[in-house]
């Protein structure tokens, strides 16, 4: 009998969760360790953030779900991983603190065989002083904030509608950030729910990026075909804001928010100030704050993760430079290279080094939008990963699974608008995600897999995916075929 630990229930932690459990047999033990009790679909947390779905649509309790499935659920925040045992251990284990009601903070030792580490992201708001709900923006991150979010929009649409003149400002909080799609997403939507109330022209709307450019989107930006034509997405993003009177403000590094004013650095090294009304900045991302220990108990955290609390896999760490860079420093299998049995999916694996070209300003300031791992590339990554350890428990010797984003494709759609005959959605396809400019030399991506379309279909698409993505996460029948 093997156990597999999985820590972490999002995106990736939840997919690989029920792949696993599909496909090894009862002899073999699923566990998952994730400190909330309910799954969330983060993406359709945009919908939430301007008041257009309520925050139970986009959130399932998941004790039930594993019950059903036979995985066992531990309602618990994963603190420290010991890959060689010790301390009475003869086998690797992690420690639990519970998070589940009436057992706070109680701790226990797992055993397991294998290991993914599927903890996502830590939203690192204390990396900008004064950002976030706990400070003074907004945040669509998750889904009790996105709903606070909603609650203040829907105060400011008031004050506008009594004729007070707004600034609202949407972007990234650090220099740092990734996600950029989100916030993008997020303007779009609230440029519509703006005019949708009658208020638009009393909203100044601002779009404050660490981007170098309007559609950088963390990943250098793209060209792609659209209707026929061979355009790039920074004149694509660039119309859709002209035709939406959307400032944009770029390459910019939040360095403190006060009670209604951004203080940011841009790329130039300048300074400046920017007075808001309505602020929803998404933060930094790191990873969980997890240790890592050895046999005697000593702490080996720096060499399983890197300093970002990322974990280290199968990625050429080494590159260097950003013109050294190249499409074969990516992960492949997402194994640790220290610890054969231990993996990581979705946003906890550390990537080898931005997509997007990092600059520093000349006070020595990074801003360096961070490489996005988006909902398609998690769900992918943990199938492979999950994959490879069914075979290792089934004492296959086949090589491991892979799945490196220099091969797969990711879809961005900023949809606003409820209605299927009013609604319109910004849609972008790319593939692959991490450009790969020896097989394609002319813009380091396929031009048939890359494309920017504006319209209802991509309104549709994004429907279509909120539904079929949480009918899968609830693991009603067949869902297994609704593809990552
Ligand atoms: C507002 C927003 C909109 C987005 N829109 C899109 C979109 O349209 N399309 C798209 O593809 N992607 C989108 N994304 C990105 C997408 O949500 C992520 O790529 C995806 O959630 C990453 O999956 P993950 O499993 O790595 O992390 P998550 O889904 O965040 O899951 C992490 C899990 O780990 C748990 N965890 C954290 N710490 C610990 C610990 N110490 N121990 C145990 N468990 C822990 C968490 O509670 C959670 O269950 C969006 C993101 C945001 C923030």
């Amino acid at each position: 009998m093997a156990r597999l630990v999985i820590l972490g229930a999002g995106v990736a932690g939840h997919t690989a969760a029920l792949h696993a459990r599909r496909r090894l047999g009862k002899a073999h033990e699923v566990i998952v360790v994730a400190p909330n009790a309910q799954w969330n679909w983060i993406p359709s947390n945009i919908w939430v953030g301007v008041g257009k779905m309520p925050a139970e649509k986009v959130l399932f309790p998941l004790a039930p779900v594993y019950r059903r499935q036979g995985i066992e659920f531990h309602q618990a925040l994963a603190t420290e991983i010991h890959p060689e045992g010790g301390d009475g251990h003869d086998h690797s284990y992690v420690v639990v603190r519970s998070t589940a009601k009436g057992a706070e903070g109680r701790e226990e030792a797992i055993e397991y065989d294998f290991l993914i580490n599927a903890t996502g992201p830590k939203l690192n708001f204390a990396a900008t002083k004064g950002l976030g709900p706990d400070g003074y923006t907004l945040s669509v991150c998750t889904a009790p904030h996105a709903a606070a979010t909603a609650g203040e929009l829907k105060k400011a649409i008031a004050r506008l509608k009594a004729g007070e003149h707004l600034r609202f400002v949407v972007g990234t909080g650090h220099g740092t950030c990734t996600c950029e799609g989100a916030a993008f997403e997020y303007t779009f939507n609230l440029d519509h729910v703006l005019r949708e109330a009658g208020v638009r022209d009393r909203a100044e709307v601002v779009y404050l990026t660490n981007e170098a450019q309007l559609g950088d989107f963390g990943v250098g930006g793209l060209t792609f075909t659209q209707q026929g034509f061979q355009t790039t997405s920074k004149l694509w993003t660039e119309s859709l804001y002209r035709e939406r009177g959307i400032q944009a403000i770029l390459g910019a590094h939040c360095t403190q928010i006060e009670p209604g004013v951004v203080h940011y650095e841009q790329i130039d090294g300048s300074l400046h100030e920017l007075p808001f009304d309505f602020a929803m900045l998404l933060p930094p991302f790191r990873g969980a704050d997890l240790k890592a220990y050895d046999k005697a108990g000593a702490d080996i955290s720096d060499q399983l993760f890197n300093p970002a609390g990322f974990l280290k896999v199968d990625a050429n760490y080494a590159a260097g430079a950003y013109e050294n860079w190249s499409a074969d420093d990516w992960p492949k299998t997402y194994q640790s290279p220290l610890y054969d049995n231990v993996f990581a999916a979705g946003i906890a694996f550390a990537p080898p080094h931005q997509i997007s070209q990092p600059r520093t300003s000349p006070n020595g300031t990074l801003i360096a939008p961070a490489p996005p791992r988006t909902g398609m590339p998690s769900g992918m990554i943990a199938k492979a990963v999950v994959l490879t350890i069914v075979d290792r428990i089934r004492g296959g010797g086949a090589a491991a699974h892979e799945a490196p984003m220099t091969r797969m494709g990711a879809a961005c759609v900023a949809s606003a608008g409820m209605s299927f005959f009013k609604g319109s959605a910004a849609a972008m396809t790319m593939h692959p995600v991490v450009p790969d400019w020896r097989k394609y030399p002319a813009t380091g991506r396929d031009l048939k897999g890359t494309s920017g379309e504006i319209g209802l279909a991509g309104h549709w698409m994004k429907h279509t995916l909120h539904v079929l993505f949480l009918y899968k996460a609830k693991a009603h029948p067949l869902w297994w075929l609704i593809p990552e």
